[in-house]
């Protein structure tokens, strides 16, 4: 077998009322409350800093998906204003991801661009506790050591990786998700779909993190339709959720391939939600994993309940569109004549060659267009 270690260091805490036990885990008097608009104008982030008495709550509401370097700034200063001393990512990936790096910015006075997107400093040990609490399920990031920002000013969406960024305590309520709409509810649940397989035939997979995968996977394929269907399921919110997690806990070792990779063009010169630019390759990319890992994949499919590669990229496949979502590159309004420069962005992620497949300029528009 070969080597591998597992290190992922941060405290879960999962169960219904969770959220409410905030402030159990926080570190100082000061608190900086990172969200977005929704989540603040619901008055969800106000009833967890409302359990916090005693101490000084702020927040930052500002939070886009996809979320800009401008954004991360402008969360830091606040940060730095209020002298946090803990800092809560609530939301999303988007604002999970912010909380991460504002965490780190807030003990100093500098920008994310001297550290990101050319920027050639290495962040400084985090003086500052951070907690995050997802009301996705979503991306995992509660429990990984990835931010993933947008650097508007060269149109580029890139994943930045730090030590710094494992959250001390991740706080996972399934009640937080509740008012999660079907659509969002499908795009960040397959999201979570896609950070498993990834983990799973990843060149860097390892057995912690196939267990972790194949045990997220089951979860999704039997409760994201009925999270969808009913968002007030209790028992397929909260399994969604623990798949999120597991998954996120795989991915975190091996990092994400192709499909993420791919996801970047489509997002940002395409405005396609992270989910959804993430999913609608994946029934594609499945159908070329068993190149590198067919054996792995045959084990996978039999754990699954479907008879090879191509069943299960046709139930996956079959399952989005039951959920109305896109499964063709042209739904998003990708055209023939974009393929091969998607291709090459996606090239440019180092991510995509951790795909059990070759990946080249020839074989990667080929996919695409195999998805037109
Ligand atoms: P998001 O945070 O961008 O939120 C998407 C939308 O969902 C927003 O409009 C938000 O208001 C809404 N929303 C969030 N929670 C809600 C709730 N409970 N009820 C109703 N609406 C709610 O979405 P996301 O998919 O969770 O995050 C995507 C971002 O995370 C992308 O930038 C992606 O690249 C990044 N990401 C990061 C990691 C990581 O490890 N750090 C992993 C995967 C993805």
């Amino acid at each position: 077998m070969k080597a591998f270690s597992y290190h992922m260091p941060t405290r879960v805490v999962l169960g219904k009322g969770s959220a409410a036990k905030l402030g159990q885990y926080i570190q100082g008097e000061r608190v900086l409350i990172v969200c977005d608009p929704f989540l603040y104008q619901s008055g969800a982030a106000q009833k967890l800093g409302a359990g916090l008495e005693g101490r000084v709550v702020e927040y930052f509401h500002e939070i886009e998906p996809n979320p800009s370097c401008q954004s991360v700034d402008a969360a830091a200063a606040a940060a730095r204003a209020l002298g946090a001393q803990t800092v809560v990512g609530l939301g999303g990936g988007s604002s999970m991801d912010v909380s991460k790096i504002v965490a780190c910015l807030a003990g100093s006075q500098g920008s994310i661009y001297d550290y990101y997107s050319g920027g050639a400093r290495t962040l400084e040990p985090r003086t500052v506790d951070l907690i995050c609490i997802p009301t996705t399920a979503g991306t995992g990031s509660e429990v990984t050591n990835v931010g993933v920002f947008t650097d508007q000013m060269k149109g580029i969406k890139l994943p930045f990786v730090s030590d710094r960024f494992w959250p001390d305590t991740a706080l996972l309520d399934p009640e937080l998700t509740d008012s999660l709409p079907p659509a969002i509810t499908a795009s960040t649940g397959m999201d979570a779909f896609c950070h498993a397989i990834e983990a799973y035939w990843n060149k860097e997979s390892q057995p912690i993190c196939d267990a972790l995968a194949v045990e997220a996977m089951g979860l999704i394929l039997a409760n994201i339709k009925r999270a969808y269907d009913d968002g007030a399921d209790q028992e397929a919110r909260g399994n969604m959720q623990l798949a999120s997690l597991l998954a996120g806990m795989a991915f975190s070792q091996t990092r994400t391939t192709g499909i993420h990779a791919v996801s970047f063009p489509l997002t940002t010169e395409y405005g396609a939600s992270h989910g959804t630019a993430c999913s609608v390759t994946l029934p594609a990319f499945i159908r070329i994993s068993g190149e590198g890992a067919r054996e792995k994949m045959e084990r996978l499919c039999a754990a699954l309940g479907y008879a090879g590669i191509e069943e299960l990229a046709a139930g996956v496949e079959s399952l989005m569109v039951s959920m109305d979502m896109p499964v063709r590159l042209s739904q998003l309004g990708v055209r023939e004549d974009a393929l091969e420069h998607i291709a090459q962005v996606g090239l440019g992620a180092a991510i995509i060659q951790l795909t059990p497949a070759v990946m080249d300029q020839g074989t990667v528009t080929a996919l695409l267009r195999s998805i037109l």
